[in-house]
């Protein structure tokens, strides 16, 4: 017989040696299992979902920023959050992704059980892949609660990521100019 989520949830309380049937915790099997799906509906949708059909003809070959997107992610080994700000560039070449569609990227890897290294990755392939762009620059900068909280403690510390991919790779120039308007070079 297979458990439902919540009813997992309810033996994951009787593990930590808490009472399910207190009333506090009555609901909490049937509300922590709806946070937890929501906090993964990432697995629920699709690059081409995503994007739609919001692709533009431009000329532009000047580097696309957006920078800051919120970042919300649970770390596949200890299943805690991790928080942070995602930047992505990219370089176009006669192709333009609708604005909101890179924060949907974003989200949309985010919002799955994940290492942020390969979060970042795949949000590089994803732009690289739709766009088909000269090159891709993903940076993402975030606290893991699963190192503030438990373990060494270490509550201030940040964890930088990035992905450089094409013309990011290949010229340093390129690279530096992104790194500066997104405020992360010396
Ligand atoms: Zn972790």
């Amino acid at each position: 017989m297979t458990l439902s989520l919540p009813q997992h949830y309810r033996q994951i309380l009787i593990g930590l040696g808490e009472d399910p049937t207190r009333e506090g915790l009555q609901d909490t099997p049937a509300r922590a299992a709806k946070a937890m799906q929501y906090l993964c509906h990432g697995y629920g949708q699709s690059l081409e979902d995503i994007v739609n059909g919001a692709l533009f003809a431009s000329d532009s070959d000047e580097m696309v920023i957006v920078a800051d997107i919120e970042l919300y992610s649970l770390c596949e080994h200890h299943l805690l959050p991790f928080i942070g700000k995602a930047h992505v560039a990219y370089i176009p070449t006669g192709k333009v992704l609708g604005l909101s569609k890179i924060a949907r990227i974003v989200d949309m890897y985010a919002r799955r059980l994940q290492i942020q290294e390969n979060l970042t990755r795949q949000i590089a392939d994803a732009v690289q892949q739709v766009t088909q762009a000269a090159g891709v620059a993903v940076v993402i900068e975030a606290k893991h609660m699963c190192m503030m909280m438990r373990g060494v403690e270490k509550q201030n510390s940040t964890m930088n990521t990035s992905v450089m991919l094409g013309a990011f790779r290949e010229s340093s120039n390129t690279r530096q100019e992104f790194l500066q308007l997104i405020g992360r070079s010396k």
